[in-house]
């Protein structure tokens, strides 16, 4: 059963996640056998009352554990946001990553958490940070290995995942 609060949700994934990492990492390569579309059903159900229950904004593990790619749109909007030239804000932020052609946030954790462990740019966040941790995406099935990386990181990823063990297990 689904914790039924935000803490209990985030106790369950420091008390587990690790230990239950590769049970889960199994569960999700075997997600492969079923079908895709019930297998996105049920996760989408599932992120959705999961993240009824969780507060982003009381967790930012992700802001710090991983470095999420800026797009040039969504560059233009924080700079935008910030007062700053799109040239400022790279300079302050980002990094070019030459290999795949994109820019990352420069550090862990990122550099636009606040001290209050709150996003500076929540309202205007890249697209990945606002879709992380993608478990509503169709073709859940086709990312299983991206998906049981994000359980070891995400409290609320990691309630989905051991969810779905239930229903389809
Ligand atoms: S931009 Fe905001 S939401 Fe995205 S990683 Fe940085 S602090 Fe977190
Ligand atoms: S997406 Fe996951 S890791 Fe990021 S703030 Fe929300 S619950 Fe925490």
């Amino acid at each position: 059963m689904l914790p039924t609060t935000h803490d209990a949700i985030v106790d369950d994934w420091k008390s587990n996640a690790q230990d239950h990492d590769d049970e889960n990492y199994n569960f999700l390569r075997s997600l492969k056998r079923r079908s895709s579309k019930k297998v996105d059903r049920i996760a989408q159900e599932l992120h959705r009352e999961v993240f009824q229950i969780v507060d982003c904004t009381r967790c930012a593990n992700c802001c710090r554990k991983l470095r999420p790619v800026f797009n040039d749109e969504d560059i233009d909007r924080i700079a935008n946001y910030l007062g700053q030239t799109r040239e400022q804000f790279i300079t302050d932020f980002l990094e070019w990553d030459e290999r795949q052609h994109q820019y990352w946030t420069r550090s862990t954790p990122c550099l636009l958490l606040g001290d209050d462990g709150k996003c500076t740019v929540y309202d205007v966040r890249p697209r990945t940070c606002k879709e992380y941790p993608h478990t509503d995406k169709e073709g859940f099935v086709f990312s299983t290995i991206s998906r049981a990386k994000s359980a070891l990181v995400c409290p609320a990823a990691f309630a989905i995942v051991e969810e779905m063990k239930e229903r389809l297990g």
